[in-house]
């Protein structure tokens, strides 16, 4: 059974656009669903693209903005009902995101909040999530069982916060093993996304071979390091030339390059990082008709000699079994002279 890619949607930031569905990518391994960000209009897709919700293992979150995560209460929600084999409930939804940051990120002169929700607890991590999700939807899973044959409600997901270790400088960080079983090894290294800390980029290595999730970042070693050699790499776009074009002021246009790696910088990353393919997702402008395909795919590919596409929402990759796969010659080993 082959490994496969489906792009559920490939629209960044939250604002709804018509055309593009919110981030959110499915990887297939084994007959099992991994799904990696769950934005706007995520279980609709991951339906869309004829998946089985209770084939769904785990859900990936790269960091806790809106866009990433605004339909996991949907997609851990809606196919309730078959999340049983007729027996009892089956194995619950697992959902990996980041911890609690150490502390709320301040803002400055130009750029701060105002009023801070939640107070007393106002960074949560990925766990705190969930268990707000099923706090807000108690009424949901409390009522409809009495109405309708439903699984025990309290096998329905279990979510783990991912400890990113502090970063050592001019070190590459180890990358964090978050699932390592029979079919798949993933890993997570953390990444830079303004004062969205920690935010993650994920691997999964599986017996066909490597798909690297960027999750949203600006130019960042680990990931190129995390990275290297996969087969594929998905990875987040933005042309910050339309955005000033189109009215982005030298502030914010300055954070959006501490947030977003650029169109003109994403190539020489996915060349760095030595993949098979890079595919680009979560596009900044999110709108379709905004810059076309053929220029996104033309102007992120610059300077990258393997293969880019550029994702659009259902697009699909079948990674081959290795056995299939012509052997890749590497490098002969050079004896280490230090001393
Ligand atoms: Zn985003």
């Amino acid at each position: 059974m082959a490994t496969e890619l489906v792009l559920l949607g490939t629209a960044g930031a939250p604002m709804p656009v018509p055309g593009r569905g919110g981030i959110s990518s499915a990887l297939i391994v084994a007959g099992r669903v991994f799904v990696v960000d769950c934005g706007r209009g995520s279980p609709s897709a991951f339906a869309a693209a004829g998946l089985d919700f209770d084939r769904l293992d785990a859900v990936f979150l790269t960091h806790l903005h809106a866009d990433h995560i605004g339909d996991l209460p949907g997609l851990l929600l809606y196919p309730w009902g078959v999340r049983t084999d007729g027996h009892g409930p089956l194995a619950p939804v697992r959902v990996y995101g980041p911890s609690r940051p150490g502390a709320l990120p301040a803002g400055d002169a130009v750029f701060h909040r105002q009023t801070t929700i939640c107070p007393e607890q106002p960074a949560p991590g990925t766990a705190d999530l969930v268990a707000h999700i099923l706090a807000g939807y108690a009424y949901h899973l409390n009522v409809m069982p009495l109405d309708s044959h439903m699984p025990d409600a309290g096998a329905l997901v279990r979510a783990t916060d991912i400890a990113v270790p502090a970063r050592w400088p001019d070190r590459s960080p180890v990358p964090v093993v978050v699932v390592d079983d029979e079919a798949v090894l993933v890993t997570a290294v953390a990444v830079t996304h303004g004062r969205a800390v920690p935010a993650l980029a994920y691997r999964f290595d599986t017996a066909d071979g490597s798909v690297v999730f960027s999750g949203d970042t600006s130019v960042n070693e680990d990931l190129i390091a995390l990275a290297q050699g996969a087969d594929i790499l998905v990875h987040q776009v933005a042309d910050l030339s339309y955005l000033r074009r189109h009215g982005m002021d030298d502030a914010e246009l300055a954070r959006m390059a501490a947030l977003h790696t650029d169109v003109s910088q994403v190539g020489g990353v996915a060349e760095r990082a030595g993949v098979r393919e890079l595919i680009l997702s979560h596009y900044l402008p999110a709108e379709p008709d905004a810059v076309t395909e053929a220029e996104w795919a033309e102007r992120a590919g610059a300077g990258f000699s393997g293969i880019t596409t550029a994702g659009r929402d259902g697009l699909r990759r079948t990674l081959a079994p290795q056995h299939l796969r012509r052997p890749v010659m590497s490098a002969p080993e050079v004896a280490s002279t230090a001393d």
